[in-house]
């Protein structure tokens, strides 16, 4: 039974914080901080994944033949996505319990051909991945981060901008005093896709290429010359290759009181990490805990990374046929329909410099706990997976009882806009599904805002969904 007869939810609680609970809250954001300033994409999530489920006692699933009550298996699927699971007491067609986050954010992708030369410059041609107001990201400086992969599968990482003493990267915008008539355009319209190109250099190479000839364009060869003796890779490698602008900032307390954290990409690494921690820290839970994180979701939770992949189905196949001596379709189709499923991403607070554009009633506050989203989707409900009154009454006792702070809101005004998540992929599977995430400010944006009690938060309640009794 609720206590009150008022709902008091949405309200800032950070005051309620007991000195205990902000000790534990602090260090974890601690730890959320650095584990950001190492996980930039969803490749180096993923890799930073893997070494912190090995560390907390985490195998191969494939290095499993049998699974039993407390195994801890995960996978990771093409360096980008990651399943990570503790086995439960009750057998696996009772359901598993799912906390699905992505770990892919809004950057700008390095096109296939994107080194040229112009007015003396080198630049990287880049295609934006997400959804982003382009203005954000001119002048503001950018580290880049990926992989080439050469003919022979060689993998070579990139990763510059982020040390001390490292170059830095950007996009240049139009001095103020040249731009009277870039000023009188729409936002959409000031900053054009083709203009997002990263500066690389502006130095000649002195001589001739490695084939004797005579060199037209001298700054972009000394680029390629640069880049060769550092990495060994030619101006073809580019094309199977996978770099990512990202902004070089690193996390950091923001605000005097350090009630809140600024970093580049809380979506939707606030909720992976805390999903991460939840899962490692899990004993024998009753039912499966399957820690789910996914790619691709910025732009439609699509390709064999995105969750609407095969992937999932695939490795929980697997799963049963190690936990109940072997497999069938009807096994893998029970398991899914029991299943229940945090759909773990980030929602929008409300921002007093921008309050037309909320409902106040129904939108998220910061440090006001985690955000329980009904439905996402925009004008209407439209393509919102829309959780049952059911699932909500049970997340309601759930976090509840576990003494989690938590708020219940939509996306913004309801014909404001709006956004999805991978909730409505994980729904088609047959799988009870609700979003439950972190509100942030200024979401999308280089410089992303979240508070601390928030972050928090996001581990203790999927920690409290994992051990489910039901
Ligand atoms: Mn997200
Ligand atoms: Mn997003």
């Amino acid at each position: 039974m609720s206590k009150t007869l008022l709902n008091k939810n949405n309200n800032n609680k950070f005051s309620e914080l007991t000195a205990a609970e902000a000790k534990s809250m602090n260090a974890y954001c601690e730890d959320y901080k650095a584990f950001l300033d190492k996980a930039k994409t969803e490749r180096e999530f993923a890799h930073e994944a893997g070494k912190y489920l090995e560390d907390n006692g985490f195998k191969p699933l494939e290095s499993k033949d049998k699974l039993k009550p407390g195994d801890r298996v995960y996978t990771i699927n093409r360096g980008k996505g990651v399943l990570a699971a503790v086995i439960g007491a009750r057998p696996i067609t009772e359901g598993v319990t799912i906390v699905g986050a992505h770990i892919d954010s809004p950057r700008l992708d390095l096109k296939p051909n994107p080194l040229y030369e112009d007015g003396h410059f080198a630049f990287f041609k880049t295609h934006y991945y997400g959804g982003i107001k382009k203005y954000q990201w001119t002048t503001v400086p950018l580290a880049l981060h990926g992989v080439a992969t050469l003919e022979d599968g060689t993998q070579i990482k990139i990763s510059v901008g982020e040390k001390d003493g490292d170059p830095t990267f950007m996009v240049t915008d139009l001095l103020i005093h040249f731009a009277k008539d870039q000023m009188q355009k729409k936002l959409i319209e000031a900053i054009p896709g083709e203009s997002l190109n990263i500066i690389l250099g502006n130095a000649e190479y002195d001589g001739k290429d490695d084939e004797g000839e005579e060199i037209k364009e001298k700054v972009k060869y000394n680029i390629l010359k640069l880049l060769s003796d550092k990495y060994d890779i030619c101006e073809e490698d580019f094309i199977s290759a996978e770099i990512e602008a990202v902004p070089a900032y690193k996390a950091k307390d923001l605000g005097l009181d350090r009630s809140m954290v600024a970093a580049y990409g809380h979506d939707d690494r606030v909720c992976s990490y805390g999903a991460l921690r939840a899962v490692a820290d899990l004993n024998r839970p009753t039912h499966t805990a399957v820690c789910l994180l996914v790619d691709k979701e910025e732009i439609g939770s699509v390709g064999n990374t995105g969750m609407r992949s095969r992937y999932f189905e695939n490795t929980l196949a697997k799963i049963i046929d190690k936990r109940e001596d072997g497999y069938s379709d009807l096994k893998l189709r029970e398991t899914m329909s029991n299943s229940v499923c945090i759909s773990a991403d980030v929602c929008a607070a409300f921002d007093p410099g921008w309050p037309e554009a909320a409902e106040k009633h129904n939108i998220p506050v910061i440090n006001g706990g985690l955000g329980v989203m009904k439905y996402s989707g925009s004008g209407g409900k439209s393509g919102a997976s829309d959780a049952g009154a059911e699932l909500m009454a049970k997340l309601r006792k759930i976090f509840n009882e576990g003494g989690i702070k938590w708020q219940a809101g939509e996306l913004g005004k309801v014909d404001g806009g709006g956004g999805g998540t991978i909730a409505g992929f994980v729904a088609n599977l047959d799988i009870e599904v609700v979003d439950v995430g972190v509100p942030l400010l200024s979401m999308h944006s280089p410089y992303e805002s979240a508070g601390k009690l928030d972050i928090y938060m996001a581990y203790k309640g999927y920690k409290a969904f994992f051990d489910r009794k039901d």
